[in-house]
């Protein structure tokens, strides 16, 4: 059976930043590998691109540019906070609320979205919400080690159940 759309694909990756001697970012090992539901969106299209028509065993290695990735990092994202709202019982935890850190917020439609803290100051506070990744060229390497059939109720949701998967 080869990777393709509504499988479920299960793989191991290493994620670099550039090119096969860049800085690692992420390391997904066969003890826990990522299961993912194929062509349904939820990968990046490129990285999906790559993958199309593996087998079990089929190792892979490619790089993908930042606009095929996860994009530029856009000035927009950089924005002035209120310090106040990160105010709890009237008192700033300067510990969690530091240059940084990487903040679990949420947007306006209830979202939740990560903050990294760029300067603290006496009124605000400087956040960028940017992907981490973004402005990155990434390098992948990886082996695929599951691929089968989605069941309908994995389709029906649009994400894999089970191991790896989504718990109801
Ligand atoms: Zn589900």
């Amino acid at each position: 059976m080869k990777v393709g759309k509504n499988k479920v694909v299960g793989m191991t990756y290493i994620l670099s930043k550039d090119d096969v001697n860049g800085e690692l970012v992420q390391e997904v090992t066969k003890d826990k590998p990522f299961v993912v539901l194929f062509g349904v969106g939820a990968l990046l299209p490129k990285f999906e691109e790559n993958l199309d028509g593996l087998a079990v065993g089929d190792t892979f290695k490619f790089s993908l540019t930042s606009d095929e990735a996860y994009g530029q990092k856009v000035p927009e994202a950089i924005v002035d906070l209120d310090k106040k709202i990160f105010e709890v019982d009237g008192k700033i935890d300067e510990e969690f609320l530091k240059v940084g850190a990487n903040i679990p917020m949420q947007n306006d439609q209830g979202q939740p979205l990560n903050g990294l803290v760029l300067e603290v100051g006496a009124a605000s506070v400087k956040m960028d919400f940017n992907h981490p990744l973004a402005g990155q060229a990434l390098y992948f390497t990886g082996e695929v080690v599951e691929v089968r059939d989605a069941s309908a109720e994995e389709l029906e949701h649009g994400h894999v159940h089970g191991e790896g998967g989504h718990h109801h």
